[in-house]
């Protein structure tokens, strides 16, 4: 071999290592296109292309040739795979349905294991702080709906389904207490956002892609999925559009195409997938047990709300009223469907979410509140963190108001909260380790206002957990 055929032979090798797959079908990058499937002859496919390429194989009459086993072998279908055998020998498990059981109807919620209302509302209080009106219509309808689910139907008087809107503003706990009830109530919960839902056909998530969410988190048991709870966030970005003029096809489609699903349709949905192709097998869902809850901040609701208010007063006094209804900070629970209405959410749809609950923007106080008293309070978790280096955190109630206060400025509710505490935090993270004799670390206001350190108190010498007294008190500049 010439030096020169060597040197070739060189370059192809290195070629196998740094260049990257191209797609037989669409000529797009491996780095593009994602997995390769290889076949004979270095053909490489795209994920992608080999679905279209099996959506139109499917039309084909093939289940003879999968039934005969020598054509099989012939065809040597499992190399033609790239010998991965997804396809002639199984799916993965994450695509895959349970079975269903012989015994459902032992699967079906007991009625007696339904907590009561007043128990649900006693669990949430432990981490939802605040919200009363709202937890209490939640943990009727919950109980009424799995009543209704756990009874299937009473003769003639058929109960209806009580799915529910949820009205309030952003980081009022909104996602955060149908999180909590799902805990509690041990079903499956899937969370989807409405604005990347569209019609099907284009761009963006199809409607049902939301039950394919909960089936994946009902672990592929169809029965559990069916008992579930979907919360679809951020409704109101689903409003009809004022402009008629382009086809709406992520405002009032989706919400035309949400109708059936909220009411209760048997549904076909891809598993372990967000879009139905041919290598992606379907269940069939019925969603009339899933418990659909909707949120949104509305964020114009309010005006429309105090317009109406004042209009339908007596002329004369709108002003003094006006004024009235500016300081009602709980406004939003006047709302009426005729305002969801008037908001750009179409009547068929209200009229399928029969339960409204309004959720209150939260004040000074209940940030307080939610910094130290839920069961998984933040202060808490750092407080366990710390504690595990045996280091007592404590914050003083001027640190506390501090960080309400800057948390209230950001105007994102409590979700603020965490990346404020999270800032203040990690300089205290990262020096107390570094000091074994530290015992307690008290944070003020002026440590959270940047103008001050913290209150170091530093573990005697006799014992881990007894500090030197006040006057002793060492300040450490360097944790400022
Ligand atoms: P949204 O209303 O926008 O859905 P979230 O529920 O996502 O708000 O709230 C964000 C975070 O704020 C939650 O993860 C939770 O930790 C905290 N939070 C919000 N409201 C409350 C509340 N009422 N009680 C306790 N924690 C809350």
């Amino acid at each position: 071999m010439s030096d020169n055929d060597k040197e070739y032979q060189g370059t192809d090798q290195k070629k196998e290592n740094t260049f990257e797959d191209i797609c037989f079908v669409c000529r797009r990058p491996e780095s593009k296109a994602g997995r390769m499937y290889r076949l004979p002859n270095n053909i490489c496919i795209c994920e992608d292309c080999m679905h279209r390429t099996m959506d139109a194989v499917s039309q084909f009459d093939y289940n003879n040739l999968l039934g005969n086993p020598t054509l099989m072998n012939e065809l040597n279908m499992n190399n033609l795979f790239g010998g991965r055998g997804d396809f002639a020998s199984g799916i993965p498990n994450s695509q895959r349905v349970k079975k269903s059981d012989p015994n459902a109807k032992e699967n079906r919620i007991d009625l007696k294991d339904i907590p009561a209302p007043h128990k649900i509302k006693a669990s949430l209080d432990e981490y939802v702080i605040g919200q009363e009106k709202a937890k209490k219509v939640i943990s009727v309808a919950v109980y009424n709906h799995y009543k209704r689910v756990a009874t299937d139907s009473m003769d003639d008087i058929e109960i209806e389904k009580s799915n529910i809107l949820m009205i309030g503003p952003t980081g009022s706990g909104k996602t955060y207490l149908v999180k909590t009830l799902a805990r509690l109530l041990n079903v499956p919960l899937a969370i989807a956002d409405a604005t990347s839902l569209t019609e099907a056909g284009y761009i963006g998530d199809d409607i049902e892609s939301v039950i394919s969410k909960l089936l994946a988190a009902a672990g592929n048991d169809v029965s559990r999925a069916e008992q579930g709870i979907v919360f679809i966030d951020e409704i109101d970005k689903i409003a009809k559009k004022k402009s008629t003029t382009a086809r709406d096809v992520s405002g009032e489609s989706v919400q035309q195409g949400m109708l059936k699903l909220l009411e209760g349709a048997e549904v076909e949905v891809p598993v372990g997938a967000n879009s139905k192709n041919a290598m992606v097998p379907l269940a069939t869902v019925n969603t009339r047990n899933i418990l659909f809850i909707c949120g949104g901040a509305f964020p114009d609701l309010e005006d429309i709300i105090k317009n109406r208010l004042t209009k339908s007063s007596s002329i004369g006094f709108n002003a003094e009223l006006k004024d009235k209804y500016d300081k009602d900070t709980d406004i939003l629970a006047k709302v009426t469907t005729e305002d969801l209405k008037k908001f750009g959410m179409i009547p068929e749809f209200l009229g399928r979410l029969p339960i409204i609950c309004s959720l209150k923007g939260l004040d000074k106080e209940a940030l307080i509140q939610i910094l130290k008293e839920p069961k998984n309070a933040i202060l808490k978790q750092y407080q366990k963190l710390l504690a595990l280096d045996e280091v007592d955190l404590e914050f003083d109630d001027g640190a506390l108001e501090a960080i309400a206060d800057k948390a209230l400025e950001r105007d994102t509710g409590a979700r603020a909260l965490r990346s404020i505490i999270e800032d203040i935090m990690l300089d205290i993270m990262y020096e107390i380790p570094k000091d074994d004799n530290i015992g307690r670390v008290v944070l003020t206001r002026e440590y959270i206002e940047g103008v001050g350190g913290p209150r170091i108190e530093m573990r005697s010498q006799t014992g881990p957990m007894h500090y030197i007294s006040e006057n002793n008190q060492k300040t450490a500049s360097n944790i400022e």
